[in-house]
């Protein structure tokens, strides 16, 4: 067999790549390994693998065709958006097509009077509320990494940000999704009516990562911009009582716009890096904004002072200028580049877990900092109860790596263990995979596949992603044990 250092079978290669080329013009279609190397990876650059072609397609009906081809030809095919994935969902497969959607970037439509969008797949989040921008209106969920990433990699990821404790997640903002099965098949999920007959299929594609379709176009839903914010930024001395205050704001029966917090080792990072005016001297602090008329939010800024003064806020400081409120955001949105300053390698992690268990999951991090010898700043959605634990490590030491993903595997089963789940906002990708095998039962994971079969009968969109085999739970020795009852016991254990 003729093939590459990169394990590439040459012959079939040259196969797949004269079937995409009767479909694509030639400008689409990339298949040296100079031009196929800048799509080896995504977010999580510890995975890379150059892909067999990328395909670059312009418009739906080379989407159709593509796909029928990689269908006919049983070639696995992985969606692509920015790359700015973190769990590796976006991660190429040698003997695959990477599909990206990164040409197909128009905004088809606004419509500020149903206040909805309707955009191609490849078009940035961000590009969606400066479409919107004229008419008063904007997308709300908001990801850190918005100026790139794009909405088709936002419904695959179901993403969130600081403003989805009040506005919700993609999930609660798609109206409608379209795009084509592994077979070329058209699919259209939801309406642009508030509600659509039949099973919720919209809500199953979105965060299904790319294994159940290719998406081509996004009907979103735009809210009008409130009228005013401002930020109160709260010190606490110890980071298990500004946990707890989270928990407090929210049981208070206030859902701030974005309730963020960050521990010390994160603001010092960030203080360095950007000047956000954040107090060095505070074990965490917590940046929680209002928004809406001016007089709501003066109300709401009033009891959220209270609620923090009650649960043992050091200091308080309340943005007094919109400067000074994007100010205190452009901390918390710099705190991943910020870590990425003071470490060679940083790991960012992505679990979800009950607010009222956040001090205690914070408490579990720093004993892992010292079970593995890593440093571990931490800033998190906290009012989601959404954390993200960032792992430092330095890759060219030997075992810091395997280290760290140890470090990780311990949080993500305390995030189970307190009634949480392993991921959030970034999937599962082949991040956390295993860890599907903890968090479901095989019985729960058939399901998964049965419904993958009734998408892609051949398992060919995205595979080896987000939902274990049974084998694989197996070899990982972590299924997920009931009752004390072993699942499977017929299935070997390594
Ligand atoms: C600095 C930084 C900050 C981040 N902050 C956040 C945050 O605050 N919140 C958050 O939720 N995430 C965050 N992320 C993660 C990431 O930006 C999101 O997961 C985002 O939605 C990925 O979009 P993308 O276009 O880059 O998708 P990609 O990384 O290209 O792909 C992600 C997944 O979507 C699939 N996919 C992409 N396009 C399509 C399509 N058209 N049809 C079907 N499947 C598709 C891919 O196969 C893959 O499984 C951050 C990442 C970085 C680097």
């Amino acid at each position: 067999m003729n093939m590459r250092a990169g394990g590439v079978n040459f012959i079939r290669q040259a196969e797949v790549v004269a079937r995409l080329a009767r479909e694509l013009p030639a400008n689409s279609l990339l298949f040296q390994e100079e031009s196929t190397r800048g799509y080896e990876c995504d977010g999580l650059s510890a995975y890379r693998e150059i892909p067999m072609a990328v395909a670059l397609p312009s418009n739906e009906d080379e989407v159709r065709a593509v796909l029928r081809a990689c269908h006919e030809m049983k070639v696995p095919v992985i969606a692509r958006g920015a790359g700015t994935g973190l769990s590796g969902g976006a991660l190429p497969s040698k003997d695959g097509v990477l599909l990206s959607l990164a040409k197909m970037k128009k905004i088809l439509a606004v419509d500020p009077y149903a206040r909805i969008a309707r955009v191609q797949p490849g078009v940035r989040n961000l590009a969606i509320s400066e479409a919107a921008a004229p008419y008063g209106l904007y997308y709300a969920p908001d990801p850190s990494s918005q100026i790139a990433c794009t909405i088709g990699g936002n419904v695959a990821e179901n993403s969130g940000g600081v403003h989805c404790l009040k506005y919700g997640l993609t999930v609660h903002n798609v109206l409608r999704v379209r795009g084509f099965t592994i077979e070329g098949e058209l699919i259209e999920l939801g309406s642009e009516a508030p509600d659509a007959p039949g099973y919720d299929l919209l809500a199953l594609a979105i965060g299904s990562e790319g294994l159940l379709a290719v998406t081509t176009e996004v009907t979103v839903k735009l809210v009008p911009k409130p009228e005013v914010a401002r930020v109160v930024m709260a010190s606490y001395s110890d980071v298990r009582t500004a946990g707890d205050a989270v928990a407090s704001i929210i049981a208070e029966g206030i859902i701030p716009a974005g309730l963020e917090m960050m521990d010390k080792p994160a603001t010092r990072a960030v203080e360095e890096f950007v000047h956000a005016g954040y107090d060095l001297d505070a074990a965490a602090i917590l940046l929680c904004e209002s928004d809406g008329t001016p007089e709501e939010v003066e109300e709401e800024v009033a009891r959220v002072q209270a609620v923090l003064a009650r649960t043992g806020a050091t200091a308080m400081r309340v943005s007094t200028s919109e400067q000074e409120r994007l100010r205190f955001w452009a901390g918390r949105k710099a705190a991943f580049p910020a870590v990425g300053r003071i470490s060679p390698d940083y790991y960012c992690m992505d679990g979800t877990i009950p607010r009222k268990r956040l001090g205690e999951v914070l408490e579990f991090i720093s004993e892992m900092e010292a079970k593995y010898g890593l440093r571990c700043p931490n800033v998190f959605h906290a009012g989601d109860g959404n954390l993200h634990p960032l792992i430092l490590f330095d890759a060219n030491e030997p075992d810091q790596l395997h280290r760290t993903e140890q470090f990780a595997s311990e949080v993500l089963r305390k995030c189970i263990e307190v009634g949480g789940t392993i991921t959030g906002e970034h999937g599962v990708g082949i991040e956390k995979i295993n860890e599907m095998c903890v968090q479901f039962r095989p019985k729960e994971l058939e399901v998964f596949h049965a419904l993958k079969r009734a998408f892609d009968a051949f398992a060919l969109l995205n595979p080896g992603k987000a939902i274990p085999t049974l084998h694989r739970c197996a070899e990982f020795g972590a299924m997920h044990v009931h009752a004390g009852q072993l699942p499977h016991p017929e299935l070997p254990r390594f």
